[in-house]
C-alpha cells in the first residue's frame, strides 16, 4: 500500500518534473490578509499574483497547503466527524500557472497523475464542466469539455452551474470556470444499482470530489460584465486526505495512515475500539480531526483567546474536550498528549510543529484543564434542562453556560441537538449585547494569561518565547 508520505511526495515530484517550483505551505493564520481569518485554500497565499498587485517570482508553482475551513465562506465544522471526508484542517495539494500554461496542460497533467502515477481506475473518475449561464452572459466551458472528451466517455462528464463550477474571487476581480474531478469508490455491486454520475455532488461518502481545477480567464467588472484577462491563470486544489483514501482503497479518510495512528492512540487510551460503536467512532474522529487544527494553528502563531481567530480555536478545542469527556471518558486533559505523535508524523512536511512541540502541548493542556474545571457543572445544568422536558433552551441559560461555564454557543447548540432540543439564539444575542454594554468601560485583557508584544498588521509571527512566570511572550518581527 502506498503510504501517505509517498503520495504527497509523488505529487510534488510530478509537478517539479513539469517545471514547477515547490514552495512551502503558508501559515494557517494569514497576518497580512484582513479579508481572511485563516488560510482556507491553496491560492490564498498567491492572491496578489492573480490580482496583479505583485509579480509571481515563478510562473509554475506547486505545494501542499495547510487549510482550515471553520469560518466564513467555507465552514465545514458541523460535518466533521459525522461525515468521513470533511475536515477542519486538511492539506490541499495544488499546482499553479501564473500566466503560463492553461487548460490543456492542467487537464492533461491531472489525468496523467491520477491514472498513470497513482493508477486510479479510469472508469471510476468523473469530471464536471461549467455549463454556462445565458442570463448572466457566461459562456459554457467548451474548451474544458473538449479536453475531457479525450480521456473520459460522455457519461463521465457532467455539467455544473455557477455555484459549483464557476469561481470568483469577489464581487469584482479575476474569475473563471472550474472543472472538478470526482471519484466513485463504491463496490461494483453498488455501482450496478446506481451509476456514479447520479451521486456526484450528492454528499455520498464514497462518491467524492477530489480535485478542483480553476481556470482564471475573466475579469468581473463593476458593471457585472466579463472581460477576458490578458494573463490567464490556473489554480488547482486537491484534498490530500481524500486522495489517500482513494489510493489506499479505504472507505473513509480516517481509515488512511494519515489518521489511523492518532485514532488508534485515542482508542487505546480510552479503552474503546474504533469501529464498534457509532457514537464513540464519531468522537474519535472529531478528536483526531480537531487536534490537528488546534496544534497546527497554535504552532502558526494563533493562541486560543476570547475573540476572533483565537476564539475559533478555543471553540474547536472545547468541542473536542467535550466529545472526549462525554463519549470517551477523558476526564483529565488528554488532547495535548497527541501533539508529539502529530509532530513526528508531520516533521518532514510541516516541521514547525516539531520545532515548538512542547510549547504547543503546554498551551493545549492548560486550555483543556481550564475548560474541564467548568465542563462537568455545565453539563449537569444542561442535563437538568433536557430532563425538565422543555423544547427550547432559553437565551438566558445559553448565555449563563457561555459566560460562567465557558460553553461556546455552538457547543450548547450541538448538545441541544443531540437531545432533540433547540436553543434560543436571539435571546442569547440579546444577553450578550446587554453584557457588552455593561462592560464597555471596564478594561478587559483579551489575551488572558498571554502577553502579546508587537502584534499588529505590520508584524510577522516568528515564534514563541518563554518567561519565568506563567505568561508567555509571543514574538513578532516588525515588517
Ligand atoms: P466539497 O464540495 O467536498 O465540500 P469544495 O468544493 O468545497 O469540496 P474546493 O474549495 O473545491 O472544495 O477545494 C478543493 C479540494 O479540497 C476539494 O476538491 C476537496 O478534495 C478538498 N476539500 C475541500 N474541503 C475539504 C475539507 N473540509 N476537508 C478535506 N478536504 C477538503
Ligand atoms: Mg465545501
Ligand atoms: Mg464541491
Ligand atoms: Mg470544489
Amino acid at each position: 500500500m502506498l503510504d501517505s508520505k509517498t503520495i504527497r511526495q509523488q505529487f510534488l515530484d510530478f509537478f517539479q518534473e513539469k517545471g514547477h517550483q515547490i514552495v512551502p505551505s503558508a501559515p494557517l493564520v494569514l497576518k497580512n490578509d484582513p479579508t481572511l481569518m485563516f488560510t482556507n485554500s491553496g491560492m490564498a497565499q498567491f492572491k496578489d499574483y492573480f490580482l496583479g498587485n505583485k509579480v509571481a517570482p515563478f510562473k509554475r508553482v506547486a505545494d501542499t497547503q495547510k487549510c482550515l475551513r471553520v469560518s466564513g465562506k467555507h465552514n465545514d465544522l458541523e460535518e466533521v466527524g459525522h461525515d468521513t471526508y470533511h475536515h477542519t484542517m486538511f492539506e490541499m495539494l495544488g499546482n499553479w500557472s501564473f500566466g503560463d500554461y492553461f487548460k490543456k496542460e492542467a487537464i492533461e497533467w491531472s489525468w496523467e497523475l491520477l491514472t498513470e502515477v497513482y493508477k486510479l481506475p479510469k472508469d471510476r473518475l468523473y469530471a464536471t464542466v461549467f455549463e454556462g449561464d445565458a442570463k448572466d452572459n457566461m459562456p459554457q466551458d467548451s474548451e474544458a469539455l473538449a479536453l475531457w472528451k479525450q480521456y473520459l466517455p460522455d457519461d463521465h462528464i457532467l455539467f455544473g452551474n455557477k455555484k459549483d463550477n464557476f469561481w470568483e474571487m469577489g464581487e469584482t476581480g479575476p474569475c473563471g470556470p472550474c472543472s472538478e474531478i470526482h471519484i466513485d469508490l463504491r463496490d461494483a455491486s453498488e455501482i450496478a444499482k446506481m451509476p456514479g454520475r447520479d451521486l456526484v455532488n450528492n454528499d455520498h461518502p464514497q462518491v467524492v470530489e477530489i480535485w478542483n481545477n480553476v481556470f482564471m480567464q475573466f475579469q468581473r467588472m463593476a458593471d457585472g460584465s466579463l472581460q477576458p484577462l490578458p494573463d490567464r491563470h490556473v489554480d488547482t486544489g486537491m484534498g490530500f486526505e481524500r486522495l489517500c483514501m482513494a489510493i489506499q482503497g479505504k472507505q473513509s479518510n480516517y481509515d488512511t495512515d494519515v489518521f489511523q495512528p492518532t485514532i488508534q492512540f485515542i482508542a487505546a487510551k480510552s479503552g474503546k475500539k474504533y469501529g464498534e460503536n457509532r457514537q464513540t467512532d464519531v468522537a474519535m474522529r472529531v478528536l483526531a480531526d480537531h487536534i490537528r487544527a488546534i496544534a497546527f494553528t497554535v504552532a502558526d502563531g494563533q493562541l486560543p483567546s476570547n475573540n476572533k481567530a483565537g476564539y475559533v480555536i478555543r471553540r474547536i478545542l472545547r468541542r473536542a474536550v467535550r466529545y472526549g469527556y462525554t463519549f470517551l471518558g477523558f476526564k483529565e486533559p488528554f488532547l495535548h498528549t497527541l501533539v508529539p505523535l502529530l509532530a513526528d508524523q508531520f516533521s518532514g512536511v510541516f516541521p514547525e510543529l516539531k520545532a515548538q512541540q512542547d510549547f504547543v502541548a503546554k498551551v493545549i493542556q492548560e486550555e483543556e484543564a481550564a475548560f474541564l474545571r467548568t465542563l462537568e457543572v455545565g453539563l449537569r445544568k444542561l442535563d437538568e434542562i433536557v430532563k425538565s422536558g422543555v423544547q427550547t433552551i432559553e437565551g438566558k441559560v445559553v448565555f449563563e453556560l457561555y459566560d460562567t461555564f465557558g460553553f461556546p454557543l455552538d457547543l450548547t447548540a450541538l448538545i441541544a441537538r443531540e437531545n432533540g432540543l433547540v436553543i434560543d439564539e436571539v435571546g442569547f444575542q440579546a444577553e450578550m449585547a446587554a453584557q457588552k454594554a455593561r462592560s464597555r468601560n471596564a478594561a478587559t485583557t483579551e489575551a488572558g494569561d498571554w502577553v502579546i508584544l508587537l502584534e499588529d498588521e505590520e508584524s510577522e509571527f516568528v515564534g514563541y518565547d518563554y518567561m519565568q512566570t506563567n505568561a508567555r511572550v509571543i514574538k513578532y518581527r516588525a515588517v
